[in-house]
């Protein structure tokens, strides 16, 4: 066996339980890795809306976390190469250059995922070997053929959890037999396409978490053992503020920093060792959501981004670019929605309570076409996934995996899930002096409370800009 393989890294950026890692490693003498910064994606603009397909907060992440892979690899005598440009030709003249008799990748739904690079790197004659390993089970191991995933999560959830079982995840290697290479560095903002004085290298709370496996495996073992949170999770995870009430895995997954199965692995111990709970299930049971829209988008393709979803309804959907932004601005009067929106910019990340409030506010009353909103979310989030962002949209959408209304009504959601008005008054400064039912409701103050409280309607927050009780239930009137 004198081989060597060139393994490209896309969104698997660990060296624990990469299986494409590990087949390289063990059918070949020499293993280049690689990573490309795709300038098909980083500095893009979105195909719907006016904003960047990656928002300078997760570029950073992503820098961040090719760094703590690089470094990953180096305790292990490897070395990474960095490139930046489009893999269809990059990743075929690497691997001549380097002479690897075969490419090992990350295979990945997502129209734009399949097919064209894979095609480059055949076309020229290398041997392409795919490995599917981002899911909590294997596709291999589902009971059905990927194209009969049911369309609804519960009876697909139930035949995964009678007759799938979860591998165990791997190892990681001992070394990385990489050849001498000159490694290069990782660009920087600007080489990307960001302004210098984009707000990256500092998030804001509550998601000040840095990019890369190292943090990742950190925070798994601080929420799950030290903090002891996993006990409480199924309580506490529609909670909106602060970094314990979930997991915060999301950014990590999303870039296969972490591996679901090295947290089910987690889970496992947890209740060995300490209890075995409605929580201890529930936290895997949402990894089974997150696997079953990575399955619904390869079934699907296409057909997952259409206006009418996979269930092509006919729905006019309004596109009214000002009434988008005052959404995208956190301006829409309606202080959940704008808490929601404005945390989203400064941190890129929301709570799910969060996001189906948001999210149902943009598609289900104001009836604009919920891409764009999944754009936006594309573009800021940290956590970004293209099967989990546009499946979570098109199911709140009424267009995605479930046939039932998902329409929230968000007044009922502020004073439910936010009694105190601690979220709003976080993210809406200017409501900070208002008592909860104000602070959720501000048109409800009539002038002379508007002076007592040092906000006027229209001028330091907007008016709504749709009528309340058209909408929406408040449970306090
Ligand atoms: C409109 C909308 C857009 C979303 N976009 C994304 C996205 O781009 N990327 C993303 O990872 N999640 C997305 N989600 C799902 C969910 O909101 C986040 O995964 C979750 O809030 C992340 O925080 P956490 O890691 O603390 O979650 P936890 O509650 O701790 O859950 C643990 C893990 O389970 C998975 N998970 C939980 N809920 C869901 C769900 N509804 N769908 C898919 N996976 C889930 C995630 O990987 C998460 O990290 C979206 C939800 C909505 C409503």
């Amino acid at each position: 066996m004198t081989e060597t393989a060139l393994v490209w890294f896309r969104r698997d950026l660990r060296v624990h339980d990469n299986p494409t890692l590990r087949r390289a490693i063990d059918g070949s003498d020499r293993v280049v890795p690689l990573y490309i910064f795709d300038t098909r994606r980083f500095g893009q603009s979105s195909r719907w809306i006016d904003e960047p397909r990656i928002g300078p907060l997760r570029a950073q992440f992503v820098r961040e976390s090719v760094r703590d892979l690089r470094d990953r690899l180096r305790e292990r005598d490897g070395e990474l190469l960095v490139r930046r440009g489009d893999p269809r030709s990059i990743v075929p003249d690497v691997a001549e250059s380097v002479d690897a008799d075969v490419v090992h990748a990350q295979r990945l739904p997502g129209t734009e995922e399949r097919a064209t690079v894979e095609d480059a790197i055949v076309d020229r004659g290398i041997d392409l070997s795919t490995h599917w390993t981002h899911t909590l089970h294997a596709i291999e191991d589902l009971p059905m053929a990927v194209s009969d995933v049911q369309d609804t999560f519960t009876p697909w959830k139930d035949s995964v959890e009678a007759s799938s079982r979860v591998r165990d995840p791997l190892d990681p290697p001992a070394t990385v037999p990489t050849p001498d290479l000159d490694g290069s560095p990782i660009p920087a903002l600007s080489e990307l396409g960001y302004d210098a004085g984009e707000p990256a290298d500092e998030r804001d709370a509550p998601m000040p978490v840095s990019g890369g496996e190292s943090a990742a495996l950190e925070r798994l073992e601080t929420y799950v053992f030290e903090r002891d949170r996993l006990r409480e999770y199924r309580e506490t995870r529609n909670g909106l503020l602060g970094m314990d009430f979930s997991s915060k895995f999301s950014p990590w997954l999303a870039l296969g920093c972490l591996s679901p199965r090295r947290v089910t692995q987690a889970v496992d111990r947890y209740e060995r060792e300490r209890v075995d709970n409605d929580s201890t299930y529930w936290l895997v049971f949402e990894l089974r959501w997150r696997d079953f829209f990575q399955f619904q988008l390869a079934k699907h393709g296409a057909a997952y981004f259409r206006p009418g979803g996979i269930r092509n309804r006919e729905i006019a959907w309004n596109r009214d670019g000002s009434a988008f932004r005052r959404w995208v601005d956190g301006e829409t009067g309606f202080p959940f929605v704008d808490a929601a929106m404005r945390e989203l910019a400064a941190t890129g990340y929301q709570s799910n309570r969060a996001r189906q409030n948001a999210a149902s506010f943009l598609a289900n009353t104001l009836r604009i076409d919920w891409r764009w909103g999944a754009a936006r979310y594309e573009s800021r989030l940290l956590d970004y996934d293209v099967a989990s962002n546009y499946g979570n949209w098109a199911y709140i959408a009424g267009v995605g995996t479930d046939s039932r209304d998902r329409a929230f009504d968000v007044l009922w959601q502020a004073h439910n899930y936010d009694p105190d008005a601690e979220y709003v008054r976080r993210w809406v400064p200017e409501l900070v002096d208002l008592p909860p039912r104000y602070a959720h409701e501000p048109w409800r103050m009539d002038a002379d409370e508007q002076a007592r409280y040092g906000v006027e309607l229209g001028i330091d927050y907007p008016q709504p800009m749709v009528d309340p009780t058209a909408h929406f239930e408040s449970p306090s009137s």
